[in-house]
């Protein structure tokens, strides 16, 4: 038995054409189902839907052969026992920093002002403002970031952005872009020596089927 983790939502959706493409279609619908464990029309590939953040943990540990993380989770979670052959191209989006319109980031970043800064990707913002030795104090949250200097609990946020709405409807904007975010997909280094041969044309089917998008 071959097991993928996955999460629902944006990535199950990006990435039902790709497991498609690779032969798999999942039994039930993961966003309408309550299961967490899911058949696919393949006797020996089975979906495990979890919480974005936990795909990394299932993969590392052997729970789950496969897994699709997005770049984010992956540098937030270290990626230990984890291989990451391919990106898939998909849930893309950009680590940003955000603030008021009235806050002077630039002149903060010139001045080496101490800056506080809120997020729930504590590693990738503490690498940037280290990369740049730059001194802040880190808030971290676990979600609706953009409130953060609304109400002045931080100077600028750290956070995925694709339109850009949430930032909008929040009177944020963006004042510094850190990385280009996509999902990848991740395999645990020991199941796939033990089971290559099952594993790799899994491994196969995806690579093609992301390079004919
Ligand atoms: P939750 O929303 O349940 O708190 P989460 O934010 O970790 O959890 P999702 O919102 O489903 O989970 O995001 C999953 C992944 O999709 C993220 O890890 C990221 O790689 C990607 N992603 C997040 N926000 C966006 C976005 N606005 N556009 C494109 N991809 C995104
Ligand atoms: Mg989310």
């Amino acid at each position: 038995m071959i097991t993928i983790a996955l999460s629902k939502g944006r990535i199950f959706g990006e990435t039902a054409p790709l497991l498609a493409a690779a032969g798999i279609v999942a039994s039930e619908d993961p966003d309408k189902s309550r299961k967490l464990i899911i058949a696919t029309n393949h006797p020996g590939v089975r979906l495990l839907i979890l919480r974005a953040t936990d795909v990394p943990t299932y993969v590392q540990h052997g729970a789950a052969d496969l897994g699709i993380a997005g770049r984010d989770v992956l540098i937030e979670h270290g990626g230990e026992n984890i291989y990451q052959p391919l990106d898939l191209n998909i849930a893309r989006c950009k680590m940003m920093v955000a603030a008021r319109p009235e806050f002077d980031y630039i002149g903060a970043v010139q001045q080496g002002s101490r800056l506080r800064v809120a997020s729930k990707y504590v590693n990738i913002a503490r690498n940037y403002f280290a990369e740049r030795g730059m001194h802040i104090d880190l808030i971290k949250l676990y979600g609706s970031m953009e409130l953060a200097p609304l109400v002045n609990l931080a100077d600028v946020i750290v956070d995925l952005v694709s339109s850009g709405a949430t930032l909008k409807a929040n009177g944020l904007v963006t004042v510094d872009e850190i990385m280009d975010i996509s999902s990848y997909l991740i395999v645990n280094q020991t199941a796939l020596k033990l089971n290559r041969a099952g594993i790799q044309p899994l491994l196969d089917a995806f690579s093609l089927a992301v390079s004919k998008k």
